[in-house]
């Protein structure tokens, strides 16, 4: 085991020591006395009391970090072609601040595109980038590719390690069992320089962070790491619930990373666990499981025929209801642990559903950026959970969002009710003064920027978050919505502007049939697994008011333009991962969408500043619709899509 060489008190006094402040970059790379590899304390992860106590000195000293974080970085990367033309040689926070502008994604792509293009990397980063991160997000169409370096690897190996001393805390004995979490990897592709392109936890998953981390007996997982690495992801599920399956009463703990992953993890055990249970029974592994790493492993895990075991499993499985499954075949399981906070949130209660009232537990907050945030109180119910932001993760800062009312601006309407997060104004203009860690204000709104360890400067995450309270003196956000996102059944990320311009072209075909498309709005379908998108359209003929006859090839084939004109993610998720549906239209009655606005207005918006919402999240309003359904028209082929 790795032994602790800095004792977590002088990590303490380093941090704190660190209020030092160098006048130039000069002084500052003349070295350092506090200097620690990366701001990243090393300590023993098995001991759990250490893990607490880093984070207790992590969460005291938030503001002497920040400030260490911020000089590190400007440090390393002053001469970098980016800083360099606004820093001019200089080190101070105030330069920084004044001259450094507050970016979107737009404004660094020609960066990024220049290093995926075979230029050198110091352009952002004196740290060399060695791989391209594909975020959720989108740009053009495309996934954004953020920037990621040796070192952050180790970042976001000690920010894993700082959830297992929280988890112990809540939760006893996750040393007597295994966790089964399901884990995958996605495909990956070069950038015409050869860096690879791929999503952050593919990356992760990869490196020899995950693949030779230390034995660690709060951790350990019941998928042989051949199993999460396979990139055939049917036979990775299937292996993987096949292990867990027969290692069920080891198990302590069960998830994935996100929710949505987790459930279609569900579907995919009620698709096959006959084959599963046979597979137990017999000892022997189906034929089509034909990736060698997985045959082998999970030969060696099922081991011998174990009759009693799959009739045990049959037996569960067979059951008329599939309500609280999760307890009755694992029954030693304490938890589920799966993001369910911000989009995730829809599949709450289908999860309550399977798990028997299980806690749900969303440990972190992260991003292709940068690893944000952790849980500190893991077991609160889903809507009370929030984020601490560790501060030697980045140096972060904050936009603040305005609340309705304050200056009579436009709000983002993001739902027909008004309700919580639906009520900023969000800030569009890069002028606006930016709040430090340390200063923001107990249930105010921010959108969060952040300058990284990988290149990034003064960079728009595009999350809206609201303070919710202190841990020590770190503040707590949590997590209120996505700047400019309204639908979103996994990854994807669809954006008003994204579909709007899919709606347009997809009703092209039906206008040239003289049929004019009058209303629409839209909403994430999240009762079936794996959730669709759903359109809701309002149609007549031209020149009256009547509903027209309605040919399904034509209006399949809008289900289908409008899929093929939404992002890559979107496109990904739909064909290759299968964790969205098709999509669907459903055609309603005339006069649908004033019953809409008749009643958002009784729930409170202005009937002169009225606008059709062009996503719905209210039950009670997609009740509305759905009781003036008159058709209903599926995408019947999935779009086009090949890793970029
Ligand atoms: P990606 O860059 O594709 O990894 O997506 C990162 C984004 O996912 C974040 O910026 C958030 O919008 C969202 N996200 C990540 N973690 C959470 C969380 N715990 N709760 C809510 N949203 C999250």
């Amino acid at each position: 085991m790795r032994a602790c060489p800095i004792s977590c008190t002088a990590v303490k006094q380093q941090f704190s020591t660190c209020s030092r402040k160098p006048k130039d970059v000069n002084q500052m790379t003349r070295g350092n006395p506090c200097q620690l590899p990366g701001m990243l304390p090393n300590y023993d992860p098995n001991d759990s009391e250490a893990g607490m106590k880093i984070l207790e000195d992590l969460t005291e000293n938030v503001e002497q970090i920040q400030q260490r974080v911020l000089e590190e970085i400007i440090t390393r990367n002053a001469r970098t072609d980016y800083l360099k033309g606004f820093l001019d040689g200089q080190f101070d926070k105030q330069v920084f601040k004044k001259t450094v502008p507050v970016v979107n994604y737009e404004d660094i792509k020609p960066y990024i595109e220049r290093i995926a293009n075979g230029d050198s990397s110091n352009i952002i980063s004196a740290e060399p980038i060695i791989e391209l991160l594909t975020s959720s997000g989108t740009s053009g169409g495309q996934p954004k590719m953020m920037p990621s370096t040796a070192e952050d690897l180790h970042r976001k190996t000690f920010f894993y390690n700082l959830l297992v001393p929280v988890m112990n805390k809540y939760v006893d004995g996750l040393d007597e069992g295994k966790a089964m979490y399901l884990l995958f990897v996605k495909p990956e592709t070069k950038t015409p320089s050869g860096l690879m392109a791929r999503p952050v936890l593919t990356s992760y998953y990869k490196s020899n962070n995950f693949k030779n981390r230390p034995f660690n007996r709060f951790n350990v997982y019941t998928s042989p790491d051949e199993t999460i690495l396979c990139s055939d992801s049917k036979q990775s599920m299937y292996c993987q619930l096949l292990c867990g399956l027969v290692q069920r009463q080891e198990v302590l703990r069960v998830g994935a990373v996100f929710a949505s992953a987790f459930l279609r993890a569900i579907k995919f055990l009620e698709h096959n666990w006959k084959e599963l249970c046979s597979n137990i029974r017999t000892g022997h592994v189906s034929d089509w499981i034909t990736d060698p790493g997985c045959r082998k492993v999970v030969s060696l895990v099922l081991n011998k025929p174990k009759p009693e075991l799959a009739d045990l499993i049959e037996h569960e499985c067979n059951s008329k209801s599939w309500e609280g499954i999760i307890k009755k075949l694992w029954p030693r399981t304490k938890y589920i642990e799966v993001i369910v906070t911000g989009s995730m949130a829809q599949y709450v209660s289908t999860l309550e559903y399977y798990s028997g009232g299980l806690p749900l537990v969303s440990t972190m907050y992260a991003s292709s950026e940068c690893y944000f945030g952790i849980n500190f109180k893991p077991l609160s119910k889903p809507w009370d959970v929030s984020y601490t932001l560790i501060p030697n993760m980045a140096y972060f800062e904050f936009l603040p969002v305005k609340k309705k009312n304050e200056d009579g601006a436009q709000y983002v309407q993001c739902n027909g009710v008004c309700k919580e997060n639906c009520m900023e104004k969000e800030t569009e203009k890069e002028d606006v003064e930016t709040v430090e860690l340390v200063d923001v204000k107990l249930g105010q709104y921010y959108e969060l920027v952040v300058t990284t360890f990988t290149g990034l400067y003064r960079y728009r995450v595009g999350d809206i978050l609201m303070v919710t309270g202190f841990h020590n003196k770190a503040p707590q956000f949590r997590f209120v919505h996505r700047r400019n996102v309204v639908l979103s059944v996994d990854t994807d990320k669809t954006s008003e502007e994204d579909l709007l311009k899919a709606v347009t072209k997809a009703k092209v075909t039906v206008e040239s049939l003289g049929i004019l498309l009058i209303e629409y709005t839209s909403y994430a379908d999240t009762s079936s697994i794996p959730g669709h998108y759903v359109l809701f359209w309002e149609i007549t003929s031209k020149g009256n008011n009547h509903l027209p006859v309605l040919d399904h090839k034509i209006m399949e084939q809008c289900c289908s333009t409008v899929e093929e004109s939404l992002d890559s993610v979107y496109r990904r998720c739909r064909r290759k991962d299968n964790s969205i549906g098709p999509l669907e239209i459903r055609v309603v009655q005339h006069g649908t969408f004033d019953a809409l606005m008749d009643f958002c207005v009784s729930q409170g918006s202005s009937v002169n500043q009225y606008k059709t919402p062009r996503c719905i999240k209210s039950g009670e309003a997609i009740n509305i619709l759905d009781s003036r359904v008159v058709a209903r028209f599926f995408s019947q082929k999935a779009p086009f899509w090949e890793p970029v």
